[in-house]
């Protein structure tokens, strides 16, 4: 077939999948183009202008590492920063920015121009060209809307909320990809046409307001941090550091309540006019009245949208209801009295594509060289599309170049865990993710995320020479410490910290810092004299402790390392033995009728599949670990049965 144009690389959307997934690809040194509807709006925040958040903030620090952007850019645009969970232990600490919106859409547009390789098109991509291959089918590139056909070795599609999005509030529905963009009806029905199987979602958004009708002295400040911590391992320092916006927290009211509870039957999601499902833990202001009648009031955040608008976002105030019942309801906050709404809230449906009918390279099982990633498969929220759009680009280039491809196991990254769990069990709501869904978060900090994923982003040619060189140079600085808090016994300590726990001459530093009361900033300036080279002569971000942002993260984590070595021990151990177990197999005698204590259900689902090793059967939908235990224990149980029945001798 003669193509107009023709690259190694097609991705299709320039959201945060696609802008990651073409990066990769280009930076891979493979010719690339990304189409979208709309070059004005590369990576739009459909919703709330923030990157990260709990585990959200695990996956940028993820993305970064492996080579990818979400992290730099946002260091660059983030209005104010957090640290997340710093009461908990290191696992779930994660860090969340509050960007400016126009901000991060124009600094990611210049990153991707600026990238060889790497072209940008703005066009409606309406059809795939898919042609029958000796083993399966093959996509060979796109058809434009305009007629025009690129051809391309490898094709990703991330086209998010597009296909087939209907856009609800209150009784009104219009066909739109998003607020004010139209949605992708031609993509969505060749995409169906192929065969791929699919489901409707749902998601929705909160009203915002112009910040100047708000009474700001009703609210408690939320500032950042005074010291922010950044996403990206190669962040200095965030560009905003000394000019972040405070955020505001604002409570609904008996009168709050009362509006929605009386309204309820006009929220397209109770009047039966959305039937498909939403995301669980992100619910809409009129799902948490009907699901917990019993609260009284409930937390919205105000937030601000850029440091040039006045656009504030109400966030924990998504809502699908009529636009006269989100007016009442945003007046009856204290401080709201005056407000007026900049733009309504709304409920999104749109088709998305069941992930397990990709691979684990997210390549589709049923069409060679087509990858899907970001909320076409099912998942909501950046970081979610941006850690799929890294590993879609990575493997779409790995399979131009006829190499191996790079999937990443459970207990070594949160991407590797969604993508897991999306393949094998699906979703019939969009995915997000949550540390709880981690067997083994101790060995998944933000902190570690360069140790466990930078080597691969630096084998598939992501990492440059001189981060490389930067990378292992910090490794060494931290096993060097490591190594002297091990072995140096202490002669003396700071004076208040000798106050606070006694004398401990003679016993290591580590012995010391494992003590709950004792932080690694207490040994700091003892530190200072024995090990000068850690502390190097960086003065940018200053803390308190006369620390900079970069050594106060490298010193936490080699603390983490240091007091919670039992703990990771304990893990590491059973990383090892779950992998054992996972390649067990799984003989093909293996009678799961005779497995007490498994539930007829789950023998049901086992005995369709008859899976090789324990691992495809943890692997199946809906067969939970504790079925797995059994087998594991009965493949013992019935082997030495076998044996003996072959070792008694026939009459
Ligand atoms: P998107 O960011 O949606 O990008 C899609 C891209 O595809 C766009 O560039 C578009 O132009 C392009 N495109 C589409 N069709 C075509 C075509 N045919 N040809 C060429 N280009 C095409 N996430 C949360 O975590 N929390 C929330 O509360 C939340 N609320 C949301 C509310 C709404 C109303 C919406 C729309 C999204 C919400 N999200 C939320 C989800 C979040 O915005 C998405 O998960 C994320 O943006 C998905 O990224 P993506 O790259 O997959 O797709």
């Amino acid at each position: 077939m003669q193509f107009t144009e023709q690259y190694d690389v097609v991705v299709v959307g320039a959201g945060h999948a696609g802008c990651d997934a073409a990066m990769a690809a280009a930076r891979m040194g493979l010719r690339t183009a990304l189409y979208t509807l709309n070059v004005d709006l590369i990576a739009q925040m459909s919703c709330n202008p923030a990157v990260g958040g709990i585990a959200k903030g695990h996956l940028v620090r993820e993305v970064d590492a492996l080579g990818g952007i979400m992290g730099e850019i946002t260091d660059a645009v983030g209005i104010q920063f957090r640290l997340l969970n710093t009461s908990r232990g290191p696992a779930v600490w994660s860090p969340r920015a509050q960007c400016d919106k126009q901000a991060y859409r124009l600094k990611m547009r210049e990153v991707l121009e600026s990238q060889a390789n790497l072209k940008i098109k703005q066009a409606e991509v309406a059809d795939l060209i898919v042609e029958p291959s000796s083993s399966s089918r093959v996509c060979r590139g796109i058809k434009l809307r305009d007629g025009r056909t690129v051809g391309a070795d490898a094709i990703i599609i991330t086209t998010g909320t597009f296909l087939n999005g209907l856009i609800h509030c209150g009784e009104q529905q219009y066909p739109a990809g998003r607020s004010g963009e139209p949605p992708s009806v031609l993509l969505g029905e060749g995409l169906k046409r192929l065969g791929l199987r699919g489901c409707r979602l749902k998601t929705g958004t909160p009203p915002r307001l112009d910040g100047r009708t708000i009474d700001w002295s009703r609210f408690q400040l939320q500032p950042g941090d005074a010291d922010p911590t950044p996403f990206s391992f190669r962040t200095k320092r965030v560009a905003h550091a000394d000019s972040q916006v405070p955020c505001y927290i604002a409570y609904t009211t008996d009168e709050t309540h009362r509006i929605i509870r009386e309204n309820v039957h006009r929220s397209p999601m109770y009047s039966g006019q959305i039937t498909s499902i939403g995301p669980r833990y992100c619910p809409s202001i009129e799902d948490k009245i009907v699901k917990f009648p019993d609260k009284e009031t409930h937390q919205l955040f105000l937030e601000p949208e850029g440091l040039n608008t006045h656009e504030i976002y109400v966030n924990g105030m998504s809502t699908s209801l009529p636009i006269e019942v989100q007016l009442a309801i945003i007046k009856s906050v204290p401080g709201l009295e005056n407000a007026e709404m900049l733009r309504p809230g709304y409920a999104i449906e749109y088709d998305s594509i069941d992930p397990t009918e990709l691979e684990r390279t997210l390549e589709t099982k049923q069409i060679a060289r087509l990858f899907l990633a970001g909320q076409i498969n099912g998942t909501s929220g950046y970081e979610e599309a941006a850690c799929q759009g890294i590993m879609a680009g990575i493997n779409a280039g790995l399979k131009v170049k006829c190499e191996a491809p790079l999937t990443l196991d459970r207990t070594e990254a949160y991407t590797a865990i969604l993508i897991d769990d999306l393949i094998s069990k699906g979703t019939n709501e969009p995915y997000r993710m949550f540390t709880s869904r981690a067997e083994f978060r101790l060995h998944l900090r933000i902190d570690n995320a360069d140790r466990r994923l930078t080597p691969h982003g630096r084998r598939v040619g992501l990492i440059s020479d001189s981060d490389w060189a930067e990378f292992l140079a910090k490794q060494e600085r931290l096993a060097g410490l490591k190594q002297l808090l091990e072995t140096a016994r202490v002669n003396t300590l700071p004076a208040d910290l000798g106050a606070k726990i006694g004398n401990v001459a003679g016993t290591t530093f580590a012995q010391v810092l494992k003590r709950p009361e004792v932080t690694i900033e207490d040994l700091v300036p003892v530190l200072r004299d024995m090990m000068p080279s850690f502390f190097g002569s960086d003065d940018t971000c200053v803390s308190a402790q006369g620390l900079s942002s970069q050594v106060r993260n490298e010193l936490k984590s080699v603390e983490t390392e240091i007091k919670y070595a039992g703990y990771l021990d304990q893990q590491q151990r059973a990383i090892e033995r779950l992998k054992k177990a996972e390649q067990r197999n799984i003989p093909d005698w293996f009678d799961y009728r005779s497995v007490s204590g498994l539930s007829r259900e789950m023998q049901e689902k086992l005995e369709r599949v008859r899976p090789r090793t324990l691992g495809h059967a943890n692997r199946i939908p809906g067969v939970t670990p504790a079925a797995v235990s059994l087998v594991n224990v009965y493949i013992e149980i019935q082997a030495r049965r076998q044996h003996q029945a072959a070792s008694i001798p026939a009459d």
